[in-house]
């Protein structure tokens, strides 16, 4: 299910432009729009949650799966040396969308 009034919903309907690095049907990655790093993507499900205690089962699947395969669409995309992956929950982590999402760092050495 998609919710009406997230960013992240309304780019995996198309309805707000993304670049796209990969699609299926139960995961969309793309490029951040404020990049932290040289690579940075972000993995969404395409079922709307909020944080990882909100995800039911489908929900801990789609997390599974993205973990899964995420290594191949991070080698593809400039991370061939290693990345790092963040998902932040919450105020104190400066969670600022309410949609699950894995961010992917890399293309170069990261500062810790
Ligand atoms: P959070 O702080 O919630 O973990 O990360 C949200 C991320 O979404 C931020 O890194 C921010 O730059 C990115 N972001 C917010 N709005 C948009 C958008 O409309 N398009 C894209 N591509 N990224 C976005
Ligand atoms: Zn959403």
């Amino acid at each position: 299910m998609l919710s009406n009034d997230c960013i992240f919903c309304k780019i995996i309907k198309g309805e707000i432009p993304s670049t796209k690095v990969y699609e299926d049907d139960k995961m969309l990655v793309f490029k951040d729009i404020e990049p932290k790093a040289r690579v940075h993507l972000l993995a969404v499900a395409k079922t709307h949650f909020k944080l990882l205690e909100e995800a039911n089962a489908e929900g801990r699947g789609l997390v599974d799966y993205m973990l899964f395969k995420i290594p191949e669409i991070a080698r593809q995309n400039g991370c061939e040396n290693g990345y790092r992956l963040i998902i932040n929950q919450g105020a104190d982590a400066g969670q600022t969308v309410f949609h699950l999402h894995i961010h992917i760092l890399g293309g170069k050495e990261l500062p810790w």
